[in-house]
C-alpha cells in the first residue's frame, strides 16, 4: 500500500500534494488554468480509496460525463480497484439518479419521462397557445425559446419571472402577468405528464432534500466525501444541493478558477466559491504545467478585470510566441486554418492533437467546408447531441411513451409519424388516451383499442403491442421494423446514415434489460454526435472543432481561437446584456488550452451579421481583444 502512495505522490507537486493530504472537512482548491485542479481531485480520490474510503462513500461531480469517466479511469489505474460503484457525472446526471430512487418521496413516480430542449419548448409552445391569442402571437409576446430561456433562468437563480424579465428582457414587462400564467400551466402541464425538463432534475432534488429531514440525513450519509470539479461555474441550486448533501459528513472537496466562470448567462455566480471557502481549507496552486512559457506570459497579460489577481509560473519552456494572424476575410479565414493544419501534421503532430475553438457555432461553418475539401478529420464537438438528431427522437420518444404513455409530447413526436395525422388529430388522440385512461387501462391499451383512418397506424400499433414488457433494444427494433423503416426510407435521401444511427442505437440499448436505466443513461449524457464528422483515418485521430464553452477544462497541444472579431467575439450580444467581463473570461478560457502552439485569428471585413447587428443596435462594438494583445508577447502576421 505504501509503496502505491508513494509513486502516485511522484505525479504532484509538494502544493498539490498538500491539497490532496490536508484537506479534510470542506476544501476549496483555488487556483488558475492548466495547474493540475483537475489532476488534484482524481488524485485525491485515489488517496481516499488507498485510505479505506469505499467507492460508493464517494460522489464525483463533473462538467462532462466524459470527464468523469476519464477521471474515474485513471484513478482505477493508480489504485487498481473496481470503481463501478461510484455515483460520478454531471450534476443533472447525479440529480436524475437520486430523483429515480428517492423521488417518491415528493410524489414523482420513478418512471418519469425527461423533456430535452426541445421538448421543453414544445411543451412551453403549448402552455404559450392556452393564454396567448394568434393575434397577439406575433408581435406583443416573447416565443416560446424565449419563454423557456426565461423560465430556465429563472429556475436556476431563484428569481421571480418579474426580477428575470427586469434583468433579462425588459421589454416583455408589459405582459409578465401573463409570462407568469404561461409559466404555471407549464409547470402544471409537466406534472399532470409525470415529465421532468433539466432544470426540474436540480429543483426537484433540491425540493426533494429540503422536505424531508431524514431522507436528507439518510442520503447525505451515504456521501462520505463529495467533490466538484469546475466549482466556479455552478448555481445557486447546485450550490445548495452538495451543501445537504454533505450535511452528515461535511467532506466537500471542490475545485475552482474565478477567471474562468463562463456560465453566468444560465445562473452560474462565482459567490458560491466564496460562500465554501467561508470555514474552509484553501489550497492555492501556482504552476501552470501545461503551456509553454511565451503561451503563459501572454495568458498572464490578459486576465480578466474583476477576477483574482493571479500569475501564473510556467515550467515548460519554448521559443516559439504565440502567433496572431490577420486575414481579409472569414474565408481566408478558413483557407489559413485548414492549409495550416496540413503543415503541422507534416511537422509531426497529429490530427487529434489539433483544436479549433469559437465563440459561436455559426463561425466553424466555413472552416467545415474547407477541412470537408482537403480530406482532413474533424470533429465537432458542439455540434447536435446523438440523441438530438430528429431521427433518434424519434426512436426514443417510441420508448417514452413506453416508460411514461403519459408523455404528451413523445406522444406528439411518434403520432405525427403516422401519415395523415398532423398537429389536430395527433392532439385529439392523445386527450381522449390520456383523459379516459385509468388503473385497469393505460394511453396505451386505449390507443390499440382505436380506431383510426391511416395505412400506417397498424404497424405503430402491432409495434407498440410487441413491445410492452420488453427489453430496450427489442423494443427499438420492433418499431424499426414494423413501422419507422418504411418512412425513413420514405422520406431521407440519407436514409442509410440514418439507419446506422439506429443500428447503433440498437447496440447501445442491448447492454439494459430495462428501458428505464437505458433512458437515463443516454438522455443526459453529453456524448458527441460522430455523424458530423468524417471518417477518414480512425488511426490518425481527428481535429476537434469546439466552441469554447465545450472546451472548458480540455487541452490540445496546438490551439486556434478564430474569429476574433470584435462582435464575432467578443459577441454583439455582450454589448447589449453588458457581459463583456464574460467574454474577457471566455477569451481567457480559450487561449490557456494550448500547450506547445496557439494561433489567434481575425479578419479585417466583418462577418455580414456584423454589419446587421450594428445597424440594428445603437452602441457600437469597439472592444477588440487582439488590440489588448502585448506586441511583444506575440508573432502578428499578415496572410492574404
Ligand atoms: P483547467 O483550469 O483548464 O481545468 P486544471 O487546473 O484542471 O486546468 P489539469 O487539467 O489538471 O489542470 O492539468 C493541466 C495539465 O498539466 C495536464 O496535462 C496535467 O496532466 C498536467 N499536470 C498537472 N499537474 C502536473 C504535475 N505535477 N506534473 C506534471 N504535469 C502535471
Ligand atoms: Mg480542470
Amino acid at each position: 500500500k505504501d509503496s502505491n502512495i508513494e509513486d502516485f505522490f511522484k505525479e504532484l507537486d509538494s502544493e498539490q500534494r498538500r491539497a490532496v493530504m490536508e484537506s479534510n472537512g470542506k476544501s476549496v482548491v483555488i487556483a488558475g488554468p492548466g495547474s493540475g485542479k483537475t489532476r488534484v481531485i482524481t488524485y485525491k480520490i485515489a488517496y481516499l480509496l488507498l485510505n479505506g474510503v469505499m467507492p460508493s462513500e464517494i460522489l464525483l461531480v463533473t462538467f462532462t460525463r466524459a470527464a468523469a469517466r476519464e477521471m474515474i479511469e485513471r484513478a482505477q489505474i493508480v489504485t487498481k480497484k473496481d470503481l463501478s460503484d461510484m455515483m460520478a457525472g454531471t450534476f443533472h446526471h447525479v440529480c436524475n439518479l437520486l430523483l429515480r430512487k428517492y423521488g417518491s418521496s415528493i410524489g414523482l413516480k420513478s418512471n418519469f419521462t425527461i423533456l430535452d430542449e426541445e421538448d421543453a419548448k414544445d411543451l412551453m409552445k403549448i402552455a404559450r397557445s392556452r393564454y396567448v391569442t394568434s393575434k397577439q402571437m406575433n408581435k406583443a409576446f416573447p416565443t416560446h425559446s424565449e419563454l423557456y430561456s426565461i423560465y430556465s433562468y429563472m429556475v436556476n437563480t431563484f428569481l421571480t419571472p418579474y426580477e428575470v424579465v427586469i434583468k433579462r428582457a425588459k421589454r416583455w414587462i408589459q405582459v409578465v402577468d401573463v409570462i407568469e400564467k404561461v409559466f404555471q400551466e407549464y409547470a402544471l402541464e409537466k406534472e399532470r405528464q409525470n415529465v421532468l425538463d433539466y432544470d426540474d432534475l436540480l429543483l426537484k432534488t433540491l425540493q426533494m432534500l429540503e422536505g424531508n429531514e431524514e431522507l436528507r440525513r439518510r442520503i447525505s450519509s451515504r456521501f462520505k466525501w463529495i467533490l466538484v470539479d469546475e466549482f466556479q461555474d455552478t448555481n445557486i441550486l447546485q450550490l445548495k444541493i452538495v451543501q445537504h448533501l454533505s450535511e452528515v459528513h461535511g467532506n466537500l472537496f471542490v475545485v475552482a478558477d474565478d477567471a474562468q466562470s463562463i456560465y453566468s448567462f444560465r445562473g452560474a455566480r462565482f459567490e458560491n466559491v466564496k460562500e465554501v471557502m467561508d470555514g474552509a481549507n484553501v489550497f492555492k496552486i501556482q504552476t501552470n504545467y501545461r503551456s509553454t512559457d511565451k503561451i503563459v506570459e501572454l495568458v498572464n497579460s490578459m486576465i480578466p478585470r474583476n477576477s483574482v489577481p493571479k500569475k501564473l509560473r510556467a515550467i515548460r519552456t519554448s521559443v516559439q510566441k504565440p502567433i496572431v494572424v490577420n486575414t481579409y476575410d472569414h474565408f481566408d479565414e478558413a483557407y489559413f486554418v485548414a492549409q495550416r493544419i496540413n503543415e503541422i501534421v507534416d511537422e509531426g503532430f497529429d490530427y487529434s492533437d489539433i483544436a479549433v475553438l469559437y465563440r459561436a457555432h455559426a463561425h466553424s461553418l466555413e472552416l467545415q467546408l474547407e477541412l470537408t475539401k482537403r480530406n482532413i478529420p474533424f470533429k465537432v464537438l458542439s455540434g447536435l447531441r446523438f440523441t438530438e438528431t430528429a431521427h433518434v427522437k424519434d426512436v426514443v420518444a417510441f420508448l417514452k411513451i413506453l416508460l411514461n404513455p403519459y408523455d404528451v409530447i413523445s406522444w406528439m413526436r411518434v403520432l405525427k409519424l403516422v401519415d395523415n395525422v398532423g398537429n389536430v388529430t395527433a392532439e385529439k388522440i392523445i386527450s381522449r388516451i390520456t383523459s379516459e385512461s385509468n388503473e385497469e387501462k393505460s394511453p396505451l391499451d386505449l390507443f390499440l383499442e382505436m380506431k383510426i383512418k391511416s395505412s400506417n397506424v397498424e404497424n405503430l400499433k402491432s409495434a407498440i403491442f410487441n413491445s410492452i414488457d420488453k427489453a430496450p433494444s427489442f423494443q427499438i427494433k420492433n418499431f424499426y421494423e414494423q413501422f419507422y423503416q418504411d418512412i425513413l426510407e420514405y422520406h431521407y435521401t440519407d436514409f442509410r446514415d440514418r439507419e446506422e444511427d439506429i443500428e447503433r442505437l440498437i447496440e447501445m440499448a442491448s447492454y439494459y434489460d430495462n428501458v428505464e436505466d437505458f433512458l437515463n443513461d443516454i438522455l443526459i449524457s453529453e456524448d458527441v454526435r460522430t455523424n458530423e464528422s468524417n471518417d477518414f483515418s480512425d488511426d490518425k485521430g481527428k481535429v476537434t472543432l469546439t466552441t469554447i464553452h465545450q472546451a472548458k477544462g480540455l487541452e490540445w497541444k496546438v490551439v486556434f481561437v478564430i474569429g476574433v472579431n470584435p462582435g464575432d467575439f467578443p459577441h454583439f450580444l455582450a454589448l447589449k446584456d453588458n457581459t463583456l467581463d464574460e467574454e474577457e473570461r471566455l477569451f481567457y478560457v480559450a487561449i490557456t488550452r494550448a500547450k506547445d502552439i496557439l494561433y489567434i485569428t481575425h479578419s479585417t471585413l466583418p462577418r455580414r451579421e456584423y454589419f446587421y447587428n450594428s445597424f440594428n443596435s445603437d452602441k457600437q462594438i469597439d472592444r477588440d481583444f487582439v488590440k489588448d494583445i502585448p506586441r511583444d508577447l506575440a508573432e502578428f502576421w499578415k496572410v492574404r
